[in-house]
């Protein structure tokens, strides 16, 4: 039996481990096994290192060590920096503005505080899933304490001009030190600047698993003097923000996962940029009926989301799997839900589109001759779909 090779072209769901990430791991399953909060021998290396590890990522991100909180995975990092936020600063005012294209793990923490008696914005975005200054200016109140805008969207890969709306927020706030500005950057890290003094944003969410990284890990920056309420406690590890024994493996690799990002940052997101202008403009001139969901130019250099008008996404999805191709219906969150996501329907996407919608995601592996594949063996496909239309499309 001939084994057919995989085209994975997902990296958005997650990427796939670097094995130099691995092998940066290793010491610490084996030769580096204390618990760094121990006062003994073993103890006081492994707080040495897990210092060493801070302190490298302080440098990549131009921040304090002090000002890097590790965490289990970005979603731990959102809601904590949600939650964190909120609960610290109740008594200065109960009002957070989120975008509606937010990750779920925002949106849903949104959701909790609402329950808890904050009032949320849910900011539109426009039809290229932009958030726009004038919308976020007229949306702030005297009470709102956060704002939290993703830096680039994990579905239909839209970058949001995080800069001018972090600006405007400080604008807003003068010599008060709220509201606060929080970016979840898990999508950006490695394809764009995310050092948080640069974007000026007070609070950012990254993590491992999007950036060959491992899975289970993620971190919060929090820039200096904000108080953060924890939602984990016990041991007062991480400064009394996140307790729990540190896995030094996995922030270890963490840390050398975003170092190797960096160093690779422009020459491969232009590498990818191009790959992914080829693999969009290839399938819009051969599948008539198609488009090009999110931004045009803002967006990011792996993402190319596309909808077939009259077939069903998880269709298409399966076939191409079928010949070797590995792509996403949307959000890797929502497999289980067949309702167009909430970003899509945030830009106002109509739902015959949005059924018919595939997200391909480029990485660190895709080549020219991957992309060419896909190019050549989609429109068929699509074909066979659109042939059982008077089965599939009766909802259209
Ligand atoms: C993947 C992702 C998350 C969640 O990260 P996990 O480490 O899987 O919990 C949050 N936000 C965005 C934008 C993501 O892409």
């Amino acid at each position: 039996m001939r084994m057919m090779k995989r085209i994975y072209l997902d990296h958005a769901a997650t990427t796939p481990t670097d094995p130099r990430v691995v092998k940066a791991m290793m010491p610490y399953f084996s030769d580096i096994s204390g618990n760094p909060s121990s006062l003994h021998k073993e103890g006081l290396t492994a707080a040495h290192a897990l210092d060493l590890e801070r302190q490298r990522m302080a440098g990549l991100l131009e921040a304090r060590p002090e000002e890097l909180i590790f965490t289990g995975s970005g979603t731990e990092s959102d809601c904590l920096a949600l939650y964190g936020i909120a609960h610290s600063y109740r008594e200065h005012g109960t009002h957070i503005i989120v975008s509606l294209i937010e990750h779920k793990a925002v949106l849903e923490a949104a959701r909790r505080l609402e329950n808890e008696g904050f009032a949320i914005t849910y900011l539109p975005v426009d039809k290229n899933g932009l958030v726009s200054r004038k919308m976020l200016s007229e949306a702030l109140r005297p009470d709102t304490i956060l704002v939290s805008i993703m830096t680039a969207n994990n579905e239909i890969g839209t970058i949001e001009p995080i800069a001018e709306l972090a600006a405007l927020v400080h604008n807003f706030r003068g010599e008060r030190p709220y509201p606060f500005f929080h970016t979840d950057a898990c999508q950006a890290a490695g394809a764009l600047d995310i050092r948080p003094e640069r974007l000026g944003v007070d609070l950012l969410t990254m993590n491992g698993s999007k950036i060959y990284g491992p899975k289970g890990v993620g971190l919060l920056y929090v820039r200096r003097g904000i108080a953060l309420s924890p939602l984990i406690i016990g041991g007062g590890q991480e400064r009394g923000r996140r307790a729990g024994t540190e896995s030094i493996a996995l922030i270890a690799g963490l840390v050398k996962a975003f170092d190797l990002a960096e160093k690779g940052r422009m020459k491969e997101s232009a590498r990818q940029s191009a790959l992914r202008d080829r693999l969009f403009e290839g399938i819009l001139a051969r599948i008539p009926k198609s488009r090009l969901n999110g931004h045009q130019k803002r967006r990011l250099p792996n993402n190319a989301h596309l909808s077939f008008y009259g077939i069903e996404g998880e269709s298409l999805l399966l076939l191409l799997d079928a010949s070797g191709v590995a792509a996403s219906t949307a959000s890797a969150c929502s497999v289980h839900d067949l309702a167009p996501s909430h970003v899509l329907r945030a830009i106002g996407l109509p739902d015959a589109w949005a059924h018919s919608s595939i997200r391909f995601t480029l990485g660190r592996s895709t080549t020219k001759k991957d992309i060419d594949y896909v190019i050549l063996t989609l429109p068929a496909l699509v074909e066979r779909l659109r042939k059982l239309s008077p089965f599939h499309g009766k909802k259209f």
